[in-house]
């Protein structure tokens, strides 16, 4: 037995997608749809979605942030557990990849629950701050261009309520953040975030080697 985290060969890869996730339907289709797009990686892996369903069954989040929605599959999973009475405030700047989101939203009848806001997301989380919804947010997850991961972090710390919950996926940035031979700006910027929530005291932290590293950090009262 392993005291570290086991590496996932193709077979085992394909053993936890067998046994380990119950994706839903309209999941399935709308990972299929975005897997003929060229950006497919940036969707992520279905036992994140998973992952982040079963989250949103146990802390029962209200009010969900989500930075970086891409083609929706996140947003997706994360709606369909939500109480009726949920939202999700969903950034990005891409009408044509929010497009597809939205159509399977309203598939799946929570296009009430999520609410696209269509700019740099810089912007938007500033918009929210200004409107006093600083310490609102339960639940948040962070999936977007990571030169702006620091900023982004900053941000979204303010609006998340004590006790809230953030998601930043990609911490693992493919392996690279390790390999002191790489040195490009999003790898920096992913490190640089890294770095700054191990030594940040305003949360508790794990970071899970789910698909491409996913950090868990929940704000402190
Ligand atoms: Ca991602």
């Amino acid at each position: 037995m392993s005291v570290k985290s086991v590496g996932l060969s193709d077979e085992l890869h394909g053993y936890l997608l067998r046994f380990g996730v119950r994706e839903p339907e309209i999941l399935a289709r709308l990972r299929e749809e975005t897997g003929r797009l060229p950006q497919r990686d940036m969707q992520i892996a279905p036992e994140q979605g998973s992952f982040m369903a079963l989250l949103v069954e146990l802390l029962q989040p209200r009010r969900c942030l989500e930075v970086g929605t891409f083609t929706g599959y996140s947003s997706l999973a994360v709606a369909l557990a939500l109480p009726d009475d949920g939202r999700v405030v969903c950034c990005d700047v891409s009408e044509e990849w929010t497009d597809i989101a939205r159509r399977y939203w309203t598939e799946a009848g929570v296009q009430d629950l999520c609410e696209l806001r269509l700019a740099p997301a810089i912007h938007t989380l500033d918009d929210l701050l200004a409107q006093g919804q600083r310490a609102t947010f339960d639940f948040a997850f962070l999936d977007a261009d990571k030169e702006n991961y620091p900023g982004y972090y900053e941000q979204i710390l303010e609006l998340l309520r004590p006790g809230g919950l953030l998601l930043v996926d990609n911490v693992f940035w493919n392996g690279e953040v390790a390999r002191p031979d790489v040195d490009e700006p999003a790898v920096r910027a992913v490190r640089a975030l890294n770095q700054r929530i191990a030594a940040d005291e305003r949360v508790t932290v794990a970071m899970i080697p789910l698909a491409d590293g996913l950090t868990l950090a929940r704000k402190r009262g």
